[in-house]
C-alpha cells in the first residue's frame, strides 16, 4: 500500500492559515498527490511536535509564528539563505533522514515586487520598518538585488543597529530609529513590524515617500490595511499587502519538496479576487 505525502504548517496561532488552501491548489494545478494540513502547536510542544510528524512519515513542514527560530535551531543542515536569516519557514526530510532548514520569506517577497509587480529594487532607496524575524529573513534577498541603500527603523533602536551590522558586508545597511527619519526619502518602504496585525502604524514623517515611491506591507489581510491605507493616502504609485508575498513562499517551500514550481499567478489572482479591495492588482 502507497500512503499519500503528507506536509503540513505548525503555528501558533494557525487556525487562519491560507497555506493549506495555497499547497493544495498548487498540488491540483501540478498533479502531485500529497496532503497538506494545519496544525496548532506552542512554541514549549515544538520539538516534540516536529518529531513525530517526521517519524510518522511526513515528508515537510512549514512553520510560522512564534516558531521560526525554534524551526532554524531544529534543522540538522540549513540553507545560506536560512543560516543567514536565523529563522527558518520551511523544513524538508531529505533522502538520508536528516532535516533541511530553509527561509523562503525573503524570496518570496523579491518575486512578489520584482515579477509580479515589475518594481525594481537595483538602485533603489529601501526603508525596512521593524527589525524582527520578518525583516531578518528579507534583508539578504533584498540586498542581492543590490539596492542603492537599505534603512532599518526600528521601536528598538538597538535591534536594527545591530542587525544591519550582521549584514554590513553584504551591502550598504545602516540600522536607526523612528525618529531618525525625519527629511529622509525612500523609494520602496516595507511595513516589517506587526503593527498592522492590531491596527496600528509606526510613527512615519510626512514626506517620507519619494515621488513613485512604492509602499509594501507583509501584513495581508481583507480589508487594506492600517499601512497600505497609508501608502494611498500618500501617494504611492504602488501600495500592496504580503498576500502574494505568502504564495511566493509558499511556491518556493513547495518546489525544495516536489522539485516542481507551480504558477503563482492564477492562484493570487484567486485569493485577490475574493477579497473585496484590487489595489493588489498584478502587473501584466
Ligand atoms: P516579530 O514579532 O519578530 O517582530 C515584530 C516587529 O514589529 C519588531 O520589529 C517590533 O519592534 C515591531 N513592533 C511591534 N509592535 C510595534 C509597535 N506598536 N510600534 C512599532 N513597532 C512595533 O514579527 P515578524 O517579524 O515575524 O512579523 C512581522 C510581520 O510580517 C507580521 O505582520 C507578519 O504577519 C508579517 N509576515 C508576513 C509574511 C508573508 O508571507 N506575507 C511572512 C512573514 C511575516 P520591537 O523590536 O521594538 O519590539
Amino acid at each position: 500500500m502507497t500512503s499519500i505525502d503528507r506536509y503540513a504548517v505548525f503555528g501558533c496561532p494557525i487556525k487562519h492559515s491560507k497555506s493549506p488552501r495555497i499547497h493544495q491548489i498548487f498540488a491540483e494545478q501540478t498533479g502531485q498527490v500529497l496532503e497538506y494540513s494545519a496544525q496548532e502547536v506552542p512554541a514549549e510542544q515544538f520539538s516534540s511536535a516536529v518529531a513525530t510528524f517526521f517519524a510518522n512519515g511526513g515528508k515537510g513542514l512549514n512553520c510560522t509564528v512564534p516558531l521560526k527560530e525554534l524551526a532554524w535551531a531544529y534543522a540538522d543542515k540549513k540553507t545560506e539563505r536560512a543560516q543567514l536569516s536565523k529563522a527558518v519557514n520551511t523544513l524538508a526530510l531529505l533522502t538520508d533522514g536528516s532535516i533541511l532548514g530553509d527561509n523562503t520569506d525573503g524570496i518570496g517577497l523579491v518575486t512578489d515586487l520584482a515579477a509580479n509587480h515589475a518594481i525594481t529594487l537595483t538602485g533603489s532607496r529601501i526603508l525596512i520598518l521593524g527589525a524582527g524575524g520578518a525583516s531578518r529573513g528579507i534583508i539578504a534577498p533584498i540586498l542581492e538585488q543590490s539596492p542603492q541603500a537599505i534603512v532599518i527603523a526600528n521601536r528598538t533602536i538597538d535591534k536594527a543597529v545591530n542587525l544591519a551590522v550582521e549584514f554590513h558586508d553584504k551591502g550598504s545597511i545602516t540600522g536607526c530609529g523612528f525618529s531618525d527619519l525625519k527629511n529622509r526619502q525612500f523609494d520602496l518602504l516595507i511595513n516589517a513590524t506587526s503593527t498592522s496585525l492590531s491596527g496600528q502604524l509606526p510613527p512615519l514623517p510626512e514626506d517620507l515617500l519619494a515621488t513613485n515611491g512604492v509602499c509594501y506591507d507583509l501584513a495581508y489581510s481583507n480589508e487594506p490595511t492600517v499601512f497600505v491605507r497609508w501608502g494611498l493616502e500618500n501617494q504611492a504609485f504602488k501600495s500592496l499587502d504580503g498576500l502574494g508575498m505568502l504564495v511566493e513562499q509558499a511556491a518556493e517551500a513547495f518546489f525544495i519538496w516536489r522539485g516542481v514550481r507551480p504558477k503563482t499567478r492564477p492562484v493570487i489572482e484567486l485569493l485577490n479576487s475574493e477579497r473585496k479591495h484590487t489595489y493588489n492588482t498584478l502587473t501584466s
